[in-house]
């Protein structure tokens, strides 16, 4: 079948709309209308090349959409189900067993390489092959081929445009909160960066009823937006930021905010690194600080949550209001990817959204 992808030709190349042909579903894959994908800050890092995928590839890894046909084997999800694509995982790993999709082993190889098995479908240009799956989905086109493990049937009269984002940005900031550092009532936080994940993350402080949310960027509207969303303490620069705080998230990616950030929290405290981080400069902390007391330092992929079980629990928090998805997406046509690209990039946009219906 023809379809419309978004193709990025080489590291540093833009995303150009094109008719390549998707394959019919194989073994453990579903063929997925994308109705709305979301922009991520990833997307744009493996468009770098900072990453080794498989040019040329279609990336998007937020999509939401409507099954339309089941591969071979597949069982629960039928043609019509509403659902929400999510990052990929073996299923059979102790990490997988334990709810902890984010530390498979075949994270990297089934998300950024996109990686198939024997007679799973792809994508084609041609007699050319097109990388495809990545994040198990390539969801910048009118169509992709999923997993049952990454994705996750939902009601249909959700907002499809809206909650596309939780299946990676949402749920990244909302479940370091939620889950991974289980922030507790009445606990302080600081949050670094106030993007998708940051505020993410500043709404899931309002869920556990934390007390302090202080939220650190280095624009305005940002943070005049995170207050709206439940910080009670904004920042432009870190020396304006006053601790002591039990938790902090850095989304920011930014290794020279790291050292002082161990200094700003209190005994027993802990920091969690959930951006993107160079492989140089190498993060530098004083090893008495985290010693003496007792302060801990975590890694967090996609939050480490399970998207099975908790992009349900973050669609009832949608349902009861604390997360007003519409005041971080603006939605823009398949067509506008590069302005929508652009948007995320500047900062003027929060969460960019793809609607990939022809008339959108
Ligand atoms: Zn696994
Ligand atoms: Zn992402």
């Amino acid at each position: 079948m023809d379809i419309q992808a978004a193709v990025t030709e080489a590291a540093g190349g833009d995303f150009r709309i094109e008719t390549v042909r998707i394959d019919a579903p194989g073994p453990d894959q579903l063929l997925v209308r994308i109705v709305a994908c979301g922009v991520c800050h990833t997307d744009m890092v493996m468009r770098d090349g900072a990453l080794p995928v498989p040019f040329p590839a279609v990336f998007g890894h937020e999509g939401a959409g409507v099954v339309e046909a089941v591969g071979p084997g597949v069982s629960g999800l039928a043609p019509g189900d509403h659902v929400l694509l999510s990052f990929d995982s073996c299923g059979a790993c102790p990490a997988c067993h334990d709810h902890q999709p984010g530390y498979c082993p075949e994270f990297f190889p089934r998300n950024f390489l996109g990686a198939l098995a024997p007679a799973q479908g792809g994508l084609w240009r041609g007699p050319e092959r097109v990388g495809s799956n990545i994040f198990g989905q390539s969801a910048f086109a009118t169509h992709a081929l999923a997993h049952p493990r990454n994705v996750v049937k939902v009601d249909t009269d959700l907002p499809l445009h809206l909650l596309a984002p939780l299946g990676c940005g949402i749920q990244t900031g909302a479940g370091t909160v939620l889950e991974t550092l289980k922030v507790g009532a009445g606990d302080t936080i600081a949050i670094f960066g106030a993007g998708a994940v940051g505020l993410a993350a500043v709404m899931a402080a309002g869920i556990a009823g934390a007390g302090r949310i202080a939220l650190l960027d280095r624009h305005a509207h940002r943070l005049a937006l995170g207050r709206e969303l439940g910080a009670t303490d904004i920042a432009t620069s870190l020396e304006a930021l006053s601790g002591p705080f039990d938790h902090i998230v850095d989304t920011t990616g930014v290794p020279a905010l790291l050292g002082p950030a161990v200094d700003l929290l209190a005994a027993r405290g802990t920091l969690a690194l959930v951006g993107a981080y160079p492989s140089d400069p190498k993060l530098t902390v004083e090893a008495s600080a985290i010693m003496s007391l007792g302060r801990r330092i975590v890694g967090v992929v996609e939050g480490g949550i399970d998207p099975q079980r908790f992009l349900p629990e973050l669609i009832e928090h949608y349902r009861a209001g604390w997360l007003p998805m519409e005041k971080l997406v603006r939605t823009y046509p398949f067509a506008e990817i590069g302005r929508a690209v652009a948007d995320s990039e500047s900062g003027a946009v929060i969460k960019p959204v793809l609607l990939m219906e022809p008339g959108a």
